[in-house]
């Protein structure tokens, strides 16, 4: 999971790209960076990238920041997947063609690396990174470069090639647009923006539309604004010629993450017209439906707990208070960082340890509903629940909005290794007793969450909660 941001038609493009990137600093903290193009003509440009590991806030800025200028900016916030965090690794990922550099920012995991990695190096192209950016990069100038082909062609050709979860971006330097596309899947979001202020049109791409949100306030107030999804399978470019759509390869369903539903995207972010705040309300009141308790307060664990905890608890009645605190030293110091994705178990378990407080007089002989969006590790769960006994509660039921976690994602989430996850190879007893044996515990059923989130089964991936991988996998088919 990571976030992107790009933006072509604004002379104000690099504080908005900064900002809208900025607003997707939950899909990654682990490195940032941004490309810009500057446009010389309709075939000549050039390209200056700045990236390096820390926040945006950290990153985007001084002397090398400011020096950057130009029309065309695409952003990218890490979340490491393939390729340890470093500079190295960092995106924008770039490739020098014949006719000048290509860059990149793109979003997912490509799960055909090996093949493709000796396929490039069967035509002597470099790869310097272990990012898969990179080979869709240089998987784009061997199209250009030995291929003849061009810049829409050669995306079609590498999006035939490259399997796996891919929403990106490009710029050239030799050709004075702005590029998206998305895997024939659909699996990671991307939205585009058109933002029409006294007819003069701004687009803009992000994984999330609260990026969107977020820059607003850089325009106008009588702006008008466009706002879809890139299609699956889709190539849009946008330049000083309007927008054009392309079609890529099909596939033969969609799949769009159903986690995304669960955890990853923001709560104010949309999708269909809908937020995804609304959608995690249905999932919790679904749960109370299916898992029903008797109980004297419903609390979740914050924050991403908090929608199920109020959907439950407007579904069944049972007052919602919230008994589990996040320590506020914990957000100034460690920066709102999501525990799930950081790198290793040693420093989950100390910063969950770090995370909440616990309010003992209401927790004190009472029955909890304790709510949250996912059981993954297991390991926030286990620290709540021991300390909610601590704190001599009567009893503990422990809601999840979604089901066992069990299968491994490689689209674009670090939960490859099967031995991490709490629900793999555990059965609800055995999950019990890694969490510390609360009073009953229950997850949402799988068709509870597809019927929350108000999209055909068909169009989704559900492959970590049932394994049926929507793209195979060769290590694991
Ligand atoms: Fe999303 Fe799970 Fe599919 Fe990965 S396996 S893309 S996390 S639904
Ligand atoms: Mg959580």
């Amino acid at each position: 999971m990571c976030g992107i941001f790009g933006i072509f038609g604004h002379s104000n493009g690099k504080q908005i790209a900064k900002t809208g990137i900025w607003a997707e600093q939950h899909r990654g903290q682990d490195a940032a960076g941004i490309a810009c193009l500057r446009i010389k003509n309709s075939k000549k440009g050039l390209i200056e990238v700045e990236k390096k590991p820390g926040k945006v806030r950290e990153v985007l800025q001084g002397q090398d920041f400011d020096d950057l200028s130009g029309e065309v900016w695409i952003a990218h916030v890490r979340y490491s997947t393939q390729g340890k965090p470093s500079k190295r690794n960092a995106q924008p990922h770039y490739a020098q063609s014949i006719h000048g550099r290509i860059a990149i920012v793109s979003n997912g995991d490509v799960v055909n690396m090996e093949e493709q990695r000796n396929f490039l190096d069967r035509h002597d192209i470099q790869i310097y990174t272990e990012n898969d950016a990179e080979l869709i990069v240089a998987s784009i100038n061997y199209q250009i470069t030995f291929r003849k082909r061009d810049i829409i062609e050669a995306i079609a050709q590498v999006m035939e090639h490259i399997q796996g979860a891919f929403s990106a971006l490009v710029i050239t330097e030799f050709d004075d647009r702005l590029f998206a596309f998305r895997d024939p899947f659909g699996i990671r979001p991307l939205f585009i923006s058109i933002v029409e202020e006294k007819g003069r049109k701004t687009y803009m791409f992000a994984s999330e539309t609260s990026a969107f949100d977020a820059v607003l306030p850089l325009f106008g107030s009588g702006a008008k604004i466009e706002l879809r999804m890139v299609e699956p399978g889709e190539i849009i470019a946008v330049g000083p010629r309007g927008i054009e759509s392309f079609k890529g390869p099909k596939a033969e369903r969609q799949a769009f993450c159903l986690f995304e539903f669960v955890y990853f995207s923001r709560p104010d972010s949309t999708i269909n017209g809908k937020s995804f705040q609304a959608f995690r309300i249905n999932a919790g009141r679904e749960l109370c439906k299916e898992y029903p308790a008797e109980a004297d307060l419903v609390s979740p664990i914050p924050k991403s707990g908090i929608p199920a905890g109020v959907g439950y608890a407007s579904f069944s009645g049972i007052p919602y208070m919230p008994v589990i605190i996040e320590n506020p030293s914990f957000d100034i110091d460690f920066g709102r960082r999501r525990t799930f994705i950081e790198p290793t178990e040693q420093e989950r378990l100390l910063k969950a340890q770090l995370k909440f407080n616990f309010i003992a007089d209401l927790i004190q002989e009472k029955r909890l509903v304790i709510t949250d969006d996912s059981i993954v590790r297991g390991l926030i769960t286990g620290v709540v629940n021991k300390a909610l006994w601590q704190s001599k509660a009567k009893s503990v039921h422990i809601r999840i909005a979604s089901p066992p976690y069990r299968f491994p994602c490689f689209y674009g989430i670090e939960t490859k290794r099967k031995n991490t996850l709490a629900a793999a190879g555990r059965t609800m007893e055995g999950i019990k007793e890694l969490i510390g044996q609360p009073t009953t515990l229950a997850y949402l059923s799988l068709e509870g969450l597809i019927k929350s989130v108000e999209i055909p089964k068909d169009q989704l991936c559900t492959a970590c909660f049932d394994g049926n991988y929507p793209i195979p996998i060769p290590c694991v088919l």
